[in-house]
């Protein structure tokens, strides 16, 4: 099983402003300390192994998009967030070279920065794609044509030339889609949110998990996500605010926070946690912070097996 992120901001899609890049730059030629590279190639070896990520790279501004290759051929791909345009022009390419045209997507919920990329999603004109659109939402088929519609976007949902289905999934329930088995979880969030688990043929399991409030007060009552989670070779985890905030001014927002993330992982034995949708008020700075306390605090709380903590990031490939 991969795992490719290609957008994992959360709330709305940012971009590194002019100063940002600078301020990378005028780090990064400090850091070198007047050493001459012979190349690009030369100088990237540079950038990954001496500068911290938050100086040579970018967590990335894409609202969510994730994309897991195991099963039958088909795409497997979860919600539509701004990151499903990039994902969209890579497997018109994939498809040119003979991948099958069905994408399989399955919806955390309908808030807008989970549904925005889909009007930018080029296999959706293709007359020849699939797309099966699962959901534990019965309204998801409205969010989709209703963000479609004159007043707010140019092209209607029914100019679309794909073959599109609306499938709704039920909570507690697994399914065999896409040749992986996929089981169902109802969280709390607004409007409510689900998680999804996929796991291959060759036992191998992923976890999404986003946009979906675990209180550390009851956390008793999350045994039934922690079993959700269990033995999980990655769950992929809302983790939007540090603990502080999520306990004080930002408590009932329908998100969740590193150290409840951490617990719950421990909790259920699992093997990696990926830190996802993160704030988009947090620069790459505040987001590296928030990944080290978080490789500090699992090394504290740590019980018999580690967990390796990730960060998320557009782009971020991961082999399970
Ligand atoms: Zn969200
Ligand atoms: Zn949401």
């Amino acid at each position: 099983m991969r795992v490719k992120f290609w957008g994992t901001r959360g709330s709305i899609a940012v971009a590194q402003p002019a100063s940002a890049i600078r301020t990378k730059i005028a780090r990064a030629l400090v850091a070198a300390g007047g050493r001459t590279f012979v190349d690009e190639s030369d100088a990237g070896v540079f950038v990954d192994t001496e500068l911290d990520f938050a100086t040579g790279a970018t967590y990335g501004g894409a609202t969510t998009c994730i994309e897991i290759e195991a099963g039958d051929g088909s795409f497997i791909v979860c919600d539509m967030g701004s990151g499903v345009r990039e994902f969209g022009i890579s497997a018109f390419g994939r498809c040119a070279a003979g991948h099958e045209r069905v994408y399989n997507f399955f919806m955390s919920h309908l808030h807008w920065d989970h549904i925005c990329g889909f009007p930018f999603f080029g296999p959706a004109f293709d007359p020849n794609a699939r797309i099966i659109v699962h959901s534990g939402h019965e309204d998801a088929e409205q969010a989709l044509r209703r963000q479609q519609e004159e007043i707010s976007f140019p092209v209607a949902f029914d100019w679309l030339r794909a073959k599109i289905e609306f499938v709704t999934l039920r909570a507690g329930e697994t399914y065999r889609i896409g040749g992986v088995d996929v089981e169902v979880m109802e969280q709390h969030h607004s409007h409510k949110s689900y998680g999804y688990r996929f796991t291959d043929d060759d036992g191998k399991s992923a976890i999404f998990s986003t946009d979906s409030e675990h209180k550390i007060e009851s956390m008793e009552g999350e045994a039934d996500v922690a079993h959700f989670f269990r033995t999980a070779d990655l769950v992929i985890c809302d983790t939007m605010y540090s603990l502080a905030d999520a306990v004080s001014m930002k408590e009932d927002w329908g998100h969740s926070s590193n150290i409840v993330a951490i617990d719950l992982c421990h909790e259920a034995g699992a093997k990696r946690l990926a830190l996802f949708h993160h704030e988009p008020i947090y620069s790459d700075d505040d987001i590296q912070r928030m990944h080290r306390e978080s490789i500090r605090y699992e090394e504290l709380t740590r019980r018999e097996q580690p967990l390796e903590v990730l960060c998320a990031y557009d782009g971020l490939e991961l082999e399970l």
